[in-house]
This record gives structure tokens, sequence and C-alpha cells, in this order.
């Protein structure tokens, strides 16, 4: 991409608004334009991280066996009073009528309608285990919304359920899930430790909440220092293989969220020097729940004897759109944000020094293009502007490697690669810098 055929939005004024690092820093690299409260527009260059972010969800999601579909964001209120949900819900859901009167929600969550497609297919124990997906935009009317993405009325939710013939089946399935999002937010960049959680007003007994910790966060969570650091299960992991021994490893040392934390056990489990207590953002949430919808819903399957029985089922929540944030408030500094190269919204950006300077507009234009052909995410910073004034700006908007060329390096033959996060910068021959960054 050229930066000056591009539609990227920086604001040099810091929002006043925005009352968190995260937020600000979004809005200031043009990733998000609020409409109403909790109602943002993804830019381009934040929809791209929106889209990497989402991606690595998907492939990890169906490395662990979970299938993907899609249903709608408008829901009939039918389907909600079955579960007896529709009431109990409260204000946080969205109610909308259709000009027959009749009556619809903007979905907060899937369990009903999943459940509902699940009854209509699925008949025998020999259509399980099921875990079905999607990633769609969900709609809460929260009470505050803030911090932009964080907190929004609006906002982007992978969920996913599984359907068992029994609990043993069931939490064979939460075992997945919970080593799938390990995987997801480690390759998101992100050290979030699964703690034990409130179940809530979805119900049921085995729940965990993926917090990354973080100042900004709006729970505070208790932990042993050991789960930050903890190595991550690899690419290769089984998934059809046993999985108990991995999640009975992570959930052997102590992590709990306030609702959930039990001090006097948190001290007595965890030793002084290794008590972490701090505050937290919930970016994953995984339940078991039982029959609590399929018994309501009649979800039933014919088991291997005969009789039907209603299926065990648990959700499993992902913020992509908040997560955008999370990384952003786990990694930045003073200048900007700095993209773990998973997630960045281009890899790479060559800045041109001196633009209109005919060798080095052909050499800058070059290394874009091989960079391109390399298969690594390139903007090209080809506008007219003081060295200075490019260099905020990828620092702002938190490109990894900056490949910088100006007259004279031109002269010498080198380039200079500057490693965002790190500071570090390296001078090599052009014609080494593709290799480099590949
Ligand atoms: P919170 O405690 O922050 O209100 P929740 O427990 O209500 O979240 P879940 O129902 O568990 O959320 O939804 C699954 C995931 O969806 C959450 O872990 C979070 O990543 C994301 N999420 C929930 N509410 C919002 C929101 N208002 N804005 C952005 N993401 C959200
Ligand atoms: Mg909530
Ligand atoms: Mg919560
Ligand atoms: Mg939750």
């Amino acid at each position: 991409m050229r930066l000056s055929r591009y539609f990227l939005p920086v604001l040099r004024e810091v929002p006043k608004e925005a009352e968190i690092v995260s937020h600000r820093l979004m809005l200031r690299a043009g990733m998000i334009r609020q409409q109403a409260a909790g109602l943002y527009s993804w830019l381009p260059l934040g929809y791209k991280v929106l889209m990497k972010i989402q991606r690595i969800v998907e492939e990890e999601q169906n490395r662990s066996g979970a299938i993907q579909l899609l249903m709608p964001t408008i829901q009939s209120a039918e389907l909600w009073r079955e579960s007896g949900r529709y009431d109990a819900y409260g204000k946080e859901m969205l109610r909308i009528e259709d000009r027959h009167e009749r009556e619809f929600l903007y979905g907060p969550t899937n369990e009903e309608m999943i459940t509902d497609i699940f009854r209509a297919y699925a008949k025998s124990y020999k259509d399980l285990p099921l875990n079905l997906y999607h990633i769609q935009w969900k709609f809460r009317d929260e009470v505050r919304p803030r911090f932009g993405t964080m907190r929004a009325r609006e906002f982007l939710m992978k969920d996913a359920y599984s359907f068992d013939l029994d609990k043993d089946g069931a939490v064979k399935a939460y075992e997945r899930m919970f080593v799938a999002y390990l995987r997801t937010f480690h390759r998101l960049g992100l050290t979030a430790v699964p703690m034990r959680a409130d179940t809530g007003p979805i119900g049921g007994d085995l729940s965990h909440e993926f917090i990354v910790l973080a100042d900004t966060g709006e729970s505070a969570v208790f932990c042993h220092r050991d789960l930050l650091d903890k190595p991550i299960p690899g690419p290769d992991t089984d998934f059809r293989g046993d999985l108990k021994p991995i999640v009975d490893d992570w959930t052997s040392l102590y992590a709990a969220t306030e609702e959930m934390v039990d001090m006097a056990e948190y001290e007595e489990a965890v030793p002084e020097d290794k008590r972490v207590s701090a505050r937290g953002i919930e970016v994953g949430h995984i339940f078991y729940f039982g029959t609590k919808y399929s018994e309501p819903m009649n979800a039933k399957v014919m088991g291997p004897d005969g009789k039907e029985v209603a299926v065990h089922m648990g959700s499993y929540g992902i913020g992509p759109s908040r997560l955008a944030a999370a990384i952003i408030e786990a990694s930045h500094d003073e200048a900007g944000i700095a993209w773990p190269v998973s997630v960045a919204p281009f890899e790479a950006t060559v800045i041109n020094l001196k633009v209109g300077d005919a060798a080095c507009d052909t050499a800058c234009g070059k290394l874009y293009e091989d960079l391109q052909a390399a298969g690594i995410d390139a903007l090209y910073d080809d506008r007219d502007q003081a060295a200075g004034a490019k260099f905020a700006t990828a620092d702002l908007i938190g490109i990894p490697y900056q490949v910088v060329l100006g007259p004279r390096g031109l002269s010498s033959g080198e380039a200079e690669i500057k490693h965002r996060k790190s500071g570090e910068r390296e001078t090599l021959p052009i014609g080494d810098a593709v290799a480099r960054l590949k």
C-alpha cells in the first residue's frame, strides 16, 4: 500500500474523551471512529488489525476441531422465550419490532439459536461430538460503554458451542477450547491467564476467564506468578488426544477473579513472593453448562442404548474487537503502538527520506515491490513530508519494521531497519533488506 493513496486519518490532538491509552492510540492512529456511544466504525488500518486477529482465532478454532458457520445478528424473541431468557436478560438486550409487530432482538449471544440449529438436524449420538462457532457482531446495551472498543455496545465476538452426549464428553470439549485459547492468545502476542470464573447469568458449573493483566483492566484478579511465563502448548498438540494433563497443569496453580477469589485459600495456595494481585482485562471466557438449554429447548439425541438424552453443552467466547484494544494496552510506548508482527496492520514500512529525488523514488519503489513479492504486507511512505513526520507516523501506527532509505544510504548502498518494539537499528546492504525481513 502506498501511503499517499491510503486512507489513514491520523489525529494530531489527543482526543479528550479517551480515558485509556489504547482508546487514545486507536483514535490517533486512525483505526476507529465513534459513531454513537459504544458504536464504532473500523477505519482501514483498524479493520486490517481486526481481520488479522480474527484469522488467528479462526485458525486455532479450526485446529481444535471446531467448525465455522454464520448466524444472523437479529434473532427472534420466540427462541429466547423457549429458554426462558427473554425476560431475564433485562436492559442489556436491544429489543426490536418489525413492520408486522413481531418481536426480535439484536443478539447479545447465541446459545438459543445454535441449540435450535442443532436440534433441527442432529438426532443421534453418532452426530456427536460437535463444536460449532461463528464470528459475528453482538449488541449489548452496556450501562457504561467506555474505553473505546474495549467495552462497546456493538462488538465482534467469536462464540463456539459444543454438544456432547454426557458430562465426560463435554469436559473433553471444554479442555480442547481451553488449550485452543492458550494458543490463540499466545499467537496474538498476549499473556492471558485462565482464571476460575463466576458462571453468571449463563449458569453452569465449570468456567474460566482468560485475563490479560493491565492496570486499566476492569476486574481485580489474583494468581500465581508462574502462570505468567508458562510454556504454551505447541502447534503439534493433538486435539484428538488427551488434553487433561495440560489443563490440570494450568489449573493446579491458583488463579481467580474477584468474584471467585477466596483470600484465605489464595494466601494458603500461593507463597507470598509468588502472589500477583493485579487488574485484568477479560479477553475470553469458557463455560460448561450441561443441559441448561438442551432440556427446555428439547435438544435431544438417541443414545447408544436407544434412549433419548438431552445433550451436554458448553459455550466459549472471545472478543476480537476488545482484543485489538487489549493488545495495545499490553504493547505501546510514548511514541505509539508497537504491534506484535502477527497482528500488525502492515509488517514493514518503507520510509523514503527524499520523495521527488529520482534515485530515491526508484530505489524505495523497488524495495516496496520486492517486499510485496516476498509476501510481506508492506506500507510505502511515499508522501512528500519531512523525515520526522514519517518516523512519527510509523511509530504511532506501530509498524514492526521500518526500512529507511534516503540519498545518503543510497550512495553507500545501505538501508536502515528500525525495530519498532526494541528500538534497535541495523544498517545493511539495500539488497539484503527483503531477505532480512522474510
Ligand atoms: P464483561 O465481563 O467484560 O462484561 P462478559 O463476561 O459480559 O464481559 P461474555 O459474555 O463472557 O462477556 O462474552 C465473551 C467475550 O466477549 C468476552 O470475554 C469479551 O472478550 C467479549 N466482550 C463482552 N462484552 C464486550 C463488550 N461490551 N465490548 C467488547 N467485547 C466484549
Ligand atoms: Mg458483560
Ligand atoms: Mg465477564
Ligand atoms: Mg464473561
